[in-house]
């Protein structure tokens, strides 16, 4: 409050007393000013109400919210909803400028600084997750494939000629349309079998650059965040490639920033190698409504060519998202969550295993991927293992992948998959797919483990019987009224919650 301000209300109540609440006001003002001097992520997290204070403080500073403001042009932030506006906290205008979308706003000096010191938190805390010598950074609201579009549009510019991105196989459909979309030809190289695990074939890449000619290879777009058994590519190898070919190389690190391993591969394939930029999502890393990403990188400049690419202004809605949760976290909350999810990633992992040898499978050996691990689905050729899949889904287990050995071949963007979501044309057997991500609670593993454990009882029941017995013999047998009424069930997806909670939960949260 300003001392003029104050003095008035001293008249109304006693100057002890406003004193007291201007001195309270100051421990909110003085985070603020802590947080736009130093620009990075405060230790402790805010409470809700200095948030909300600084938000109001920089809505009032944007000329929409103007008193007496009187807008004549034809984007003047007019909000005809006031749930939207409340939505918003009154910021109507975006952030960035026509081509620039970190360049600050004539209009909205709040929303600027929003987003200036939105970008500095990000930073702060890519550094944070382990990618220590991070440049720059910020954040675009467009998910992951769209943010890999810009960085390719990007790249294009200094390499009018180059037809080819070249593509370590990962069976994600966004980033590989995200090639096509940017102008691109993939070149996909597929990857080996070293144990279990997937991994990146670089000599297979090493000698696609020499094939192709190196002038005409826009970037090679390698991936650290994936499902297994696909491992984290071969990013220091792969990056050194890159450098000695001075060819660019840009990362999905899509849902990376969130495992160390990710990060500790990204800092140290830019040690060694070469990295332009590396993308991540929001709402994988940091919980907030999926909308936007960070582009990241370690060469300020070329981070700032990204982001002059954007045509336009845009949403500010990621930034705010981001902003918000940044702060109500602290570095102290976000590394908790980080820690957090190590070990629920190893409860995962030990319970799934029990689980999986309780039914005769096991765990697949996926040393390098620390987010998702998978569990073998070895029946006979005839069972189809997706139905293990549907099981799933209708008891509300969202997240979970069964990937069935042969399922023949898929197209996208006119290229042909063999066996797509297996990044692998022939991985020896079917696989149930689970991921520990950031957020994860030791109640979403037992419950999940739970209804893992009835749905591979009940699969292997009904599946050992129809083996036993053609179909023809079906209405002789005592058994089979209860095994086809479990098939009907099945078939029919009619389960409902109250089944689902009622009959196969029991044991759950108590
Ligand atoms: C999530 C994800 C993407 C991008 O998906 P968006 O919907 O664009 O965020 C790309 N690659 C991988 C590996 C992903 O996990």
């Amino acid at each position: 409050m300003n001392s003029s301000v104050s003095a008035l209300c001293e008249q109304l109540v006693s100057v002890g007393y406003i004193q007291q609440g201007n001195q309270a006001r100051q421990g909110h003002e003085a985070k603020l000013k802590e947080l736009l001097q130093h620009r990075k992520l405060p230790q402790e997290g805010w409470d809700d109400l200095t948030i909300e204070l600084v938000l109001h403080e920089l809505a009032v500073m944007d000329s929409n919210n103007f008193l007496g403001n009187c807008g004549v042009g034809e984007r003047e932030a007019r909000l005809a909803s006031q749930l939207v506006a409340k939505r918003h906290y009154r910021l109507g205008h975006g952030i960035g400028r026509s081509g620039d979308i970190t360049a600050i706003q004539p209009k909205a000096a709040g929303s600027s600084v929003l987003m200036k010191i939105t970008n500095c938190l990000a930073r702060d805390v890519i550094k944070l997750s382990g990618v220590h010598s991070v440049k720059n950074c910020f954040v675009v609201p467009v998910a992951t494939g769209m943010a890999l579009v810009l960085c390719m549009l990007t790249i294009k510019q200094h390499r009018p000629q180059a037809k080819y991105v070249l593509w370590p196989r990962i069976d994600q459909k966004s980033c590989f349309k995200s090639i096509v979309t940017a102008g691109f030809q993939p070149v996909i190289i597929e990857n080996v079998l070293e144990g279990d695990e997937l991994r990146t074939d670089v000599p297979k890449l090493s000698e696609q650059i020499d094939v192709l000619g190196r002038e005409n290879i826009a970037c090679v777009m390698s991936t650290t965040s994936c499902f297994a058994p696909r491992a984290p590519d071969k990013l220091e190898e792969i990056a050194k490639l890159c450098k000695e070919n001075n060819i660019p190389h840009l990362v999905n690190n899509a849902y990376g920033i969130q495992a160390s391993k990710c990060t500790h591969l990204l800092e140290q394939a830019a040690r060694v190698g070469r990295i332009d930029a590396f993308v991540q999502s929001t709402d994988k890393n940091f919980m907030v409504p999926v909308g936007g990403s960070i582009i990241a990188g370690f060469d300020k400049n070329f981070i700032d060519e990204i982001g002059k690419m954007y045509p336009g202004r845009a949403s500010s809605t990621p930034t705010i998202d981001l902003f918000i949760t940044l702060l109500s976290l602290g570095s102290t909350g976000y590394m908790k969550l980080l820690k957090d999810r190590k070990e629920m990633f190893k409860y995962l992992k030990n319970a799934l295993s029990s689980c999986a040898e309780k039914h005769g499978q096991e765990l697949l050996t996926i040393n390098n991927n620390q987010i998702s691990m998978a569990m073998t689905l070895r029946y006979e050729e005839s069972v189809n293992v997706t139905e293990i899949g549907s099981m799933l889904f209708k008891r509300f287990v969202s997240g979970t992948r069964v990937i069935a050995k042969d399922s023949g071949t898929k197209e996208i963007c006119k290229r042909s998959f063999v066996n797509f979501g297996a990044h692998y044309n022939n991985y020896p057997c079917s696989y149930l797919t689970a991921a520990a991500g950031i957020g994860m609670t030791k109640t979403d593993v037992d419950t999940f483990i739970n209804r893992l454990d009835k749905v591979l009882a009940k699969f292997s029941n009904s599946k050992c019987e129809i083996i036993k017995q053609p179909s023809e013999d079906v209405s002789t047998n005592e058994d089979t009224s209860t095994t086809s009424k479990d098939k009907l069930t099945n078939d029919k997806l009619n389960t409902s919650i109250n089944d689902v909670l009622s009959n196969d939960d029991v044991s759950v949260n108590t």
